[in-house]
């Protein structure tokens, strides 16, 4: 089994720790895993800054929200990943990002992802149109919005996140039911061009349990079967993913994701 979703140190000011890495690779044998995705998210890191211009503006309580959380350079993590990169473990490791895919500053990461060389890109859509959809904080801004429209932009921005080219996967297709607003329309078409560009350029989707995990106990686990039968009917590629948040939940619904792609 494997969890291709594991934040790192996710603002952990415990650092760039070999004993602290060392922790993932315990929680993971322990889970049954043989291997484990790690990242970082781009909003942690200064060099992504320019990235955010369109996330800070849109209000304060999101300015305020990058602020806090970035606050450290990417080239304390890629130092690290070169000190670990050449000890065999017994969990195998990737080491990656989890890239937010802005349509509004796409050509600016696009330049600042070339000068880095990780084992992955994972992208995710968390903005759409510069509000953060997927927030507690502002899950108030829901009742103001057509639902229907808000997903239509979502599927627009996943579509567009696959077409840049830049990733390897897409992170929690699906996240935007965090809140558990539903359209009063049928996503089929949106559900076949998702998994038609995932193919055509060679990346996998995520059957997460992301929400579950970190949202709230209530939340179906994983893709909802439509969108999971469309994907697996065209033979995308899934992979399960835990969205761990802290080492304790390495391989969190790992088990019941796997088996979600085997009934
Ligand atoms: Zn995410
Ligand atoms: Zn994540």
């Amino acid at each position: 089994m494997r969890d291709v979703h594991v934040h790192f140190l996710h603002g952990n000011p415990i650092g760039y720790r070999i004993d602290f890495f060392e922790g993932f690779i315990k929680v993971a044998q322990a889970a049954g895993l043989d291997e484990i995705y790690l990242l970082e998210h781009t909003h942690q890191f200064t060099e992504f800054e320019s990235v955010y211009e369109p996330i800070r503006s849109y209000n304060d309580f999101q300015n305020n929200w990058i602020t806090e959380r970035m606050n450290g350079s990417i080239e304390e993590y890629i130092d690290f990943i070169k000190r670990v990169k050449d000890t065999k473990y017994p969990v195998k490791v990737k080491f990656g990002l989890e890239v937010c895919y802005i349509p509004e500053t796409a050509d600016i990461l696009a330049d600042i992802l070339k000068k880095y060389d990780f084992d992955f890109l994972t992208g995710s859509v968390h903005w759409i149109d510069g509000w953060g959809f997927d927030h507690m904080g502002q899950k108030e801004l829901w009742k103001s919005k057509n639902v229907e429209e808000v997903y239509k932009r979502y599927y627009d921005i996943m579509f567009r996140l696959c077409e840049s080219g830049l990733f390897n996967g897409l992170s929690h297709p699906d996240s935007i039911k965090c809140f558990g607003y539903k359209p009063d329309m049928d996503l089929t078409e949106y559900y076949n061009k998702l998994a038609m560009l995932l193919n055509k350029h060679g990346m996998y989707a995520e059957n997460s349990g992301g929400l579950q995990l970190n949202y709230s106990p209530d939340i179906e686990l994983g893709l909802n079967p439509q969108l999971l039968s469309i994907l697996r009917k065209n033979n995308v590629q899934i992979e399960t993913a835990s969205d761990a948040h802290k080492q304790s939940d390495v391989g969190a619904n790992i088990p019941e994701l796997e088996k979600m792609l085997r009934i």
